[in-house]
């Protein structure tokens, strides 16, 4: 049949790199390995979408509500294709999605007020806002679409363009998130490159980059913020956590013993507001360690793809490593696992969980992010004693107060030194509330009207008051 078609000329094979389901251990796809010199194009076509997204507000809305639907529609394709590269339990993988939905839905209802400023002088000057131009996303492979949804939807209604890089750990379910929303987005408004290393170092320090938001470890964000000094981009940072959650002497241990068990080992200790690391008033450190243990030795493992499963498979090889080294050195230097303390047999990156006691308190697995299903429980004899202990790292993600005095609770989460402190729960977040990090745990606020205004600068007008 006659063509009108050009015949298309064979290219050199793209470059692309395996995706390997943690539940096997196996590479089950590729994604493209796209490379840093390619970002030119990228930005440079970011840079002239902006100058048509950023005028109109009522258009960006429309197209946002759009999109969160759209992302509803995809749904279970988008949850199985997070699950298969993530390992996270279906279920998980479907609220992940419902959550990427309602924060685009979210953000698209919200503008910047414009505001006078009223000093008393004979002056008219309003406060207005205005975007920043191309936004750098990066994320990290733990909750991937939520936590691209976490750093694009705030920078798209602020009437920025967006480039979003994924972790080379799941690069799937975000580029299908991305084939989704652009498909009802205006052409470059938002796009997604995946990509090994330096690809990454290479989007943060580029020139056309106005402002860098990045979640992901405290190491990586440290280079992000030097990379993107080069062309002072504005930089806001979601980094790492070690939240301690203290349990007072008046706790109803059995009541609170799911909430808590789940607020350290959900998506396999793989997030960043998780509970690692557990002080319990000595008297009740038998009872707490034995009945969070029991969980721990009952709950059902396995591949996320399979109904049964509420625990799924670390994330990644370096991730498995790095909890067995943690657990290995505990062990080594004389804590004892009540529960788990070491890798499952057969194939994939299963971790028992873990239920770590006598744990010497200045145990890398207590002073760093284990970042998996393994949580010390360590006993204190003072309330000053745990609260210093709790605040007694670099790290000031979360932490939180369990017991049944809720106003002694509070008095004592009102003591942590973090950016969200919770009683009787841990890691419950709204999109209304901002979202911070103290000490090494954070550079900006992300969440609620504060991540809008963190992706806008203030634009100042005056002129003189009418006649
Ligand atoms: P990571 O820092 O290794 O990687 C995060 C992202 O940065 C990935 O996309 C990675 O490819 C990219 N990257 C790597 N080197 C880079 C460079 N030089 N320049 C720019 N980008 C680079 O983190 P991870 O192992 O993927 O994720 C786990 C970490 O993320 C944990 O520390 C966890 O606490 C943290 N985290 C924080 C939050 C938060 O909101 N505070 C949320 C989730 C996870």
């Amino acid at each position: 049949m006659p063509t009108t078609e050009p015949e298309r000329v064979p290219g050199p094979a793209a470059a692309r790199f395996p995706v390997v389901d943690p539940a096997t251990g196996e590479a089950f796809d590729e994604a493209p390995d796209q490379q840093p010199d390619e970002l030119d194009t990228v930005i440079d076509r970011a840079q002239r979408a902006w100058s048509g997204w950023r005028t109109d507000p009522a258009a960006r809305t429309t197209a946002l509500r759009t999109a969160a639907d759209a992302v509803e529609a995809a749904g279970e394709d988008l949850a199985r294709s997070l699950t298969r590269e993530q390992g996270k339990p279906l279920a998980e993988s479907y609220a992940e999605v419902a959550r990427t939905a309602a924060r685009l839905r979210y953000f698209a209802d919200l503008a910047p007020r414009t505001r006078p400023i009223d000093d008393g002088r004979p002056v008219r000057s309003e406060i207005r806002w205005r975007s920043l131009g191309p936004v750098a996303a990066i994320v990290p492979w733990n909750f991937p679409l939520q936590l691209a949804a976490a750093r694009f939807a705030p920078a798209l209604a602020a009437g920025n363009t967006v480039v979003l890089k994924p972790s080379p750990f799941t690069p799937l379910a975000t580029r299908m998130l991305g084939s989704v929303l652009t498909a009802v987005l205006p052409e470059d408004v938002l796009t997604v490159v995946t990509g090994r290393e330096p690809l990454g170092a290479r989007l943060v320090s580029h020139p056309g980059i106005r402002h860098v938001t990045f979640t992901g470890s405290v190491s990586t964000g440290r280079a992000v913020a030097r990379a993107a000094a080069a062309s002072l981009a504005r930089v806001t940072l979601e980094l790492g956590g070690n939240d301690a959650a203290v349990l007072l002497d008046d706790v109803d241990v059995e009541g609170i013993a799911d909430r808590l068990f789940w607020a350290a080992f959900r998506n396999c200790g793989q997030v960043c507001m998780a509970v690692k690391r557990l002080y319990v008033p000595a008297r009740l450190h038998a009872d707490v360690v034995e009945t969070l243990a029991q969980r721990a030795r009952t709950v059902a493992v396995g591949p996320g793809l399979d109904p049964t499963t509420e625990l799924g498979p670390v994330n990644n090889a370096p991730q498995l490593a790095r909890v067995e080294d943690l657990t290995r050195q505990a062990l080594a230097d004389g804590a004892r696992a009540a529960a788990g303390g070491h890798r499952l047999d057969g194939p994939g990156y299963f971790f028992a969980p873990t239920v770590l006691v006598d744990v010497p308190p200045d145990s890398p697995v207590v002073t760093r992010e284990q970042f998996g299903p393994v949580l010390p429980v360590l006993p204190y004899r003072s309330l000053d004693e745990a609260v210093e202990a709790a605040n007694g790292t670099g790290f000031g993600l979360g932490g939180s107060v369990w017991g049944t005095d809720l106003d002694r609770a509070e008095a004592v989460a009102e003591r942590l030194d973090c950016g969200t402190a919770w009683v009787n729960h841990h890691a419950e977040l709204s999109l209304a509330q901002p979202f911070a990090g103290v000490k090494d745990s954070g550079v900006g606020v992300a969440g609620g009207p504060w991540g809008l205004y963190g992706n806008l600068q203030p634009f100042v007008l005056h002129r003189p008051p009418e006649a």
